[in-house]
Formats: C-alpha cells, sequence, structure tokens
C-alpha cells in the first residue's frame, strides 16, 4: 500500500508536536546540583519525566523562567508519619474517625508536603500508607513518592524467628522497609526494649529479603545493638555519645537524628497531643529536656569524619509541609555548613533510600523532581520556607514564580 504523502507529513508533525510539548526548559539565577556543585545561570531540559540536559549560562527563552530563584533537586524526608493529624475535635486521638476521614487527612498531608518542595517522603509507618502510596503513584492525586514500612516490629512481635517471619510478611504486604523499636519513646526515657537477638533477626532478615531496616533507638546499648545488629539507619539517637557516633561512622550505619521540628512541634501543640498516652506531664518533661540535648549531641556528631547524617524529621500531626524546619534549625542553630545540609536532604536521603539512580541530583537522566527557591539557601537557608515551584517526575504541581 502506498501512504499519501500529505498523511505522512501529518504524521511526522504530530509526532514533533508531541515531543515538543513533553519537553521543557527551565531557566534559573543558580541551581545547587545535589551533591555540593552550584550551577549559575542554569538552564535544565526536561523530556518525558526526565532530566535530559543541564547546562550553563546560555542565553534561551526557557518554558519556565525562574531566574530570581535557585533550583535545587526535589527534597527527601526520610522520615514522616504521614497519617497522623488533628482531626475533627482538634486533638491527635483522631477518636471517633471513620476510615474515609482518616484516609483523606493523610492525602492532605500529602499534598501540603509536596507544595513544601519535598518530593518523596518515607513514611515510617502505617497500614493506610500503602493506599496513598498507590494513589499517589496513578498520578492524579498530587503528593511525593511515597514510601513505608506499614507496620513495625518491637520487643512484643516475638522470639527471633517469629520476628523473621514477620519481616516475610511486610515483604509480601509490600513494606518499602522495615520499621524496629529498639527503645522505649523519648518520652518515657528511651531504654533498650528489644534484645540484641530479636534487632539482630530483623535487620538480618530484611537484608535477606532486600530491605532496608530503619531502627528507633535513643539510648546507647539501642544504637549499639542496632549497629551490632547489620541495621541500616539508626533513628532518633538523642542519647549517642561520641563513642556511639564514632561507631556508626565507623560501621557504615547512616544516622538520622531529629533535632529541629519534632519536639518543637509537640511543645507548640501541647494541648492538642496531651493526654494521649505518653504525651502526659513527665512525658513533656523529657521533651523540653531533650531539646537542648539533641543539639548537644547533633554538634557531636558534625565533628564525626564520616557519619553519614540523614535529615529525616519525624513529622507528625502539626509539622506535616514544614520538613524544611528541621534543615534551618541544622544550619542557624547547630552551625552545619548549609551546602552539607542540603547535599543530606537530597542525594545522601536518595542513596540511604537505594533511589541515588533516580532521584537526588541534578544530572542528565534522572527523574526531573526539581524545586525552586526563592533566595539562595547557601547563603541564606530559611530560602527553602519560600517554595515557589515544584515539579516531580516532569509534572509542575506548583508553580508561583511568574
Ligand atoms: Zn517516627
Amino acid at each position: 500500500m502506498k501512504i499519501p504523502a500529505a498523511l505522512i507529513i501529518t504524521l511526522v508533525w504530530a509526532l514533533n508536536a508531541s515531543a515538543q510539548a513533553d519537553r521543557v526548559t527551565l531557566r534559573a539565577a543558580s541551581a545547587f546540583d545535589g551533591k555540593g556543585r552550584t550551577i549559575p545561570d542554569v538552564i535544565i531540559v526536561v523530556a518525558n519525566g526526565k532530566i535530559a540536559d543541564v547546562r550553563s549560562g546560555e542565553a534561551v527563552t526557557a518554558n519556565y523562567d525562574l531566574r530570581g530563584l535557585t533550583i535545587l533537586p526535589g527534597l527527601i524526608d526520610t522520615h514522616v508519619h504521614l497519617d497522623t493529624h488533628f482531626g475533627k475535635d482538634g486533638t491527635a486521638s483522631n477518636r471517633g474517625e471513620t476510615p474515609a476521614q482518616a484516609i483523606l487527612y493523610e492525602a492532605e498531608n500529602a499534598y501540603t508536603t509536596l507544595m513544601a518542595g519535598f518530593t518523596t517522603v518515607q513514611s515510617i509507618g502505617s497500614p493506610s500508607d500503602v493506599e496513598v502510596r498507590e494513589a499517589i503513584a496513578r498520578g492524579v492525586m498530587p503528593g511525593p513518592r511515597l514510601i513505608t514500612s506499614i507496620r513495625p516490629i518491637n520487643e512484643n512481635t516475638g522470639t527471633p524467628d517469629q520476628i523473621r517471619a514477620f519481616v516475610r510478611t511486610l515483604k509480601a504486604d509490600g513494606a518499602d522497609l522495615v520499621k524496629l523499636f529498639a527503645s522505649k519513646s523519648s518520652r518515657e526515657g528511651g531504654t533498650q526494649t528489644m534484645t540484641d537477638e530479636q534487632v539482630a533477626a530483623a535487620c538480618g532478615e530484611a537484608r535477606a529479603v532486600g530491605l532496608r531496616t530503619w531502627v528507633h533507638a535513643h539510648s546507647p546499648s539501642s544504637i549499639r545493638a542496632a549497629v551490632n545488629g547489620g541495621c541500616t539507619v539508626v533513628t532518633h539517637g538523642s542519647q549517642a555519645t561520641p563513642a556511639e557516633l564514632q561507631l556508626m561512622a565507623s560501621r557504615g550505619v547512616y544516622f538520622e537524628p531529629n533535632i529541629g521540628l519534632v519536639s518543637q512541634n509537640y511543645l507548640e501543640n501541647r494541648s492538642r497531643y496531651f493526654g494521649i498516652g505518653n504525651f502526659d506531664e513527665q512525658g513533656f518533661a523529657f521533651t523540653e529536656k531533650g531539646i537542648p540535648m539533641k543539639l548537644e549531641m547533633f554538634r557531636n556528631a558534625l565533628k564525626v569524619n564520616g557519619l553519614k547524617l540523614l535529615m529525616g524529621t519525624d513529622a507528625g500531626a502539626g509539622a506535616h509541609g514544614r520538613s524544611a524546619e528541621e534543615i534551618i534549625y541544622r544550619v542557624q542553630i547547630a552551625g552545619q555548613r548549609a551546602a552539607d545540609a542540603l547535599a543530606n536532604v537530597t542525594s545522601l536521603n536518595a542513596q540511604a533510600i537505594e533511589l541515588s539512580n533516580r532521584i537526588g541530583t541534578i544530572a542528565a537522566g534522572m527523574d526531573a523532581d526539581l524545586v525552586a527557591v526563592d533566595g539562595d539557601p547557601l547563603k541564606d537557608i530559611t530560602a527553602l520556607r519560600r517554595i515557589r515551584f515544584v515539579m516531580r517526575g516532569g509534572h509542575v504541581y506548583k508553580n508561583i514564580a511568574q
């Protein structure tokens, strides 16, 4: 069959038009690439949801002219509780709430988090995360890429064998990682709860089935149990001494302290938490005492060569959409270098969640997860509060720049 020339021309034109529509350019004052490099007068070409090219100093007309702004890789929070919220009675108890109401609050938290520049979050975790993760992945509901541990393991999960079986069930249920509670809550003093054998069973089995492990550990002994048990990440670590910080660094275990948002948020919203579980007088006293203690611990952590510091907030009700406060606190109050803090929240976080081949840096071939802030966060870290543009997977979810 002979195809008429006119039809061929029409087809070629249509193909070009669709290629054109899939290809957009962004131009900004500069970009921080996620690893420490600043690209001045940056042009980023995005095609089919990926970064196709990154150039500097060309006078081109861009689809998105962000010339007053700085572009960063989409931010990553490795520790949120996306399901937690203040419900209809205004408190975090969520008494009398239906599952439909609960899941809509989680969807709102996902939206708020994305608008704040966080294009990937790890929720650790709740069974409801699974449905929210799938809904966001369908591509209609705005939210960050969501990964979840679904249900946690603690000292009551059972014997080491029972714990191994629990890990395999989590894997079958679609968990992206495993969360362990190896110590009590900081509001109860944070002493070790799981035995060393239980911790090692959980982390060993998780590794065997290809899952990372995130270990809630406050006391020195619970931190050591996580390191010796072959776990991936220690979270909180509020009572870590220089010896545990050094141990994590020498064994290549990531450390995710939470010093700038979670405790402050509980105190700001005291009346909305008070009376729920361990949120009592004694619990809040621990929380208040914990703030300067964690600051000192973090300053010690900054002195440890090779310690891989992740940026996770432990954001719960009242804190969603404010994850950047953790970074601002680390830089402004604890004295971390802004370039290091920004690399932590982008490229290092991506590495810790095993997505560094797709996100966390600005380079050709990476997913087009890009945000733009008003100002230069290397000079003024509070620029992270001024998110003007959010793109995830090449799709623009927010643009109040132009
Ligand atoms: Zn948490």
